[in-house]
Parts: structure tokens; C-alpha cells; sequence
């Protein structure tokens, strides 16, 4: 018995050097405190979703001087996410403006640049923060017959083409609170890990075989893709008049990775 204890404390002695040593290494080399918002689309869905780790929620909106979205769709968008997330620290939304960015159209690589300059908000302690950034400019990859409204790139990184949102509903202008709630809120449907983007979800036979990483269901808010928006799919929205909710399947894989 006393040897064993001997061992014991002996293992507990190598054990604290070993913690000692790594803390000393850590302060060396410390830790890119942008890191963990760093991870590919979908990783932090669970994250985002449940209390397990994270209790807070922080999300930057960070608009331009020319380009700001509707009041009321960001309080919709707020809605649909206290709907989904378990966040007891609550949901904190940080609206802020910057100047007009020159050189659109923008390239993703330049939209991740914009993020390295402006994003305040990171992850840290038990608050995990999301950032999200109403472009003044569209998109490179849009064409003659295709827009793209938005992109979700990062696991916490959200751009929304506020300009090209505003250019498709000129003539009607009352349809762009509807375009913009629908965007933000599929956008974030990406984040959350919709449609089976890490090949986790437990309904994965509802990805649509036509459309990766995006709903089956027709009328999911899932279904409609914002990064090759054509006209067909724009007078489909318009015409319904709301915003797609997310259908039971979509979800139900959402409350498999802790949310409501
Ligand atoms: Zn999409
Ligand atoms: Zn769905």
C-alpha cells in the first residue's frame, strides 16, 4: 500500500513538472486569441447551439457608412435565434459602422481581410462571439444570370452582399426586410452546421443530392441557396411573401447538437 502511494505521488510530482513545463512553453509561444474563431464552417454548430461550453452568445454587426440593413430584420434575426440556442449568459448583439470599403467587387479572400482589420468581437472564456459583415460591395463570383446574397466561410464568420440585397429589391423595396431576414438567417442555418456540413447531422438523408449542404424540403429555410441565387428562385421567395422557416428535419438536427 505505502509503495503504491509512493507511486502515486511520485506519478502526481512528474505530472505537475510536466503541466509547469507546458505552461512556461505556452508562455513562450502564446496562442493566437483569434484562433478559435478561425475553424471550418460548422464546427462550432454545437458550440453555438447548446450551453454546454459556451453560455453567452456575442454577435458583431459591423456595417458600412453607405450599406446598413433594416432595423426590423435584425430584431427578426435575433428572434430566430433565441428561438434555437440554449445561451442562459443570454444573446448579446454589437452593431458597428466603417467606412465604405473600396475595390468591390469583393473576392472572399478580400472579405477575410475585412474581417482581420474590423472584427472587435472574439471568443473568450464561456462567451463565444460570432461576427457578421453587411458587404458595400458584391460578390466576384456573381454573374450575369446569378447573385450571391451571402456566404457563410468561417465556423463564426458571416458576409452578407447588403448592396446586391438592395439592388435586386429596388423596384420594390418593401420585399428587402424579407431578403435580408432570409439571407442572415440561412447564412447562420450554415453555421449552425446545416445541411450536414461536417457529416454529423443525424438526418443526413435530407441534404439535397442536387444542392450540398442544402435541405431536401422545398420549403425549408435550407432549401433556398444564397450563393447562386437566380431569378427563378428570387420570384419564388417574393411570391411566398415570408421568410422559409426551417422544416422539422433541419431541426431536429440542430437539437442533436444541444439546441432548442
Ligand atoms: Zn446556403
Ligand atoms: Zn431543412
Amino acid at each position: 500500500m505505502k509503495s503504491v502511494l509512493r507511486l502515486f505521488f511520485l506519478f502526481l510530482g512528474i505530472s505537475l513538472i510536466f503541466v509547469a513545463c507546458k505552461d512556461d512553453d505556452a508562455d513562450e509561444n502564446p496562442v493566437d486569441p483569434t484562433a478559435e474563431n478561425k475553424k471550418a464552417l460548422g464546427t462550432s454548430a454545437e458550440d453555438l447551439l447548446s450551453d454546454d461550453i459556451y453560455t453567452k452568445l456575442r454577435v458583431e454587426l459591423v456595417s458600412t457608412a453607405s450599406f446598413q440593413p433594416d432595423a426590423a430584420s435584425i430584431q427578426a434575426f435575433r428572434n430566430f435565434i433565441e428561438e434555437r440556442v440554449f445561451k442562459p449568459g443570454g444573446i448579446q448583439f454589437i452593431e458597428r459602422q466603417i467606412p465604405d470599403q473600396a475595390g468591390a467587387p469583393f473576392t472572399l479572400d478580400e472579405i477575410k481581410d475585412f474581417e482581420e482589420e474590423f472584427r472587435t468581437q472574439y471568443t473568450v472564456g464561456n462567451d463565444i462571439a460570432v461576427y457578421i459583415f453587411f458587404s458595400n460591395g458584391s460578390s466576384s463570383n456573381d454573374t450575369q444570370s446569378t447573385v450571391t446574397l451571402g456566404t457563410a466561410y468561417r465556423n463564426t464568420s458571416i458576409v452578407i452582399y447588403q448592396k446586391t440585397l438592395e439592388i435586386i429589391t429596388q423596384s420594390e423595396p418593401q420585399l428587402l426586410p424579407l431578403l435580408e431576414q432570409t439571407t442572415l438567417e440561412h447564412e447562420f442555418g450554415h453555421i449552425f452546421g446545416l445541411v450536414n456540413l461536417q457529416n454529423d447531422d443525424i438526418h443526413s438523408v435530407h441534404e439535397d443530392p442536387n444542392s450540398a449542404k442544402h435541405c431536401v424540403v422545398e420549403e425549408c429555410l435550407m432549401y433556398f441557396d444564397a450563393t447562386n441565387v437566380g431569378r427563378s428562385q428570387l420570384t419564388r421567395l417574393f411570391a411566398k411573401g415570408a421568410v422559409p422557416p426551417l422544416d422539422p428535419l433541419c431541426i431536429a438536427d440542430l437539437q442533436a447538437k444541444g439546441g432548442k
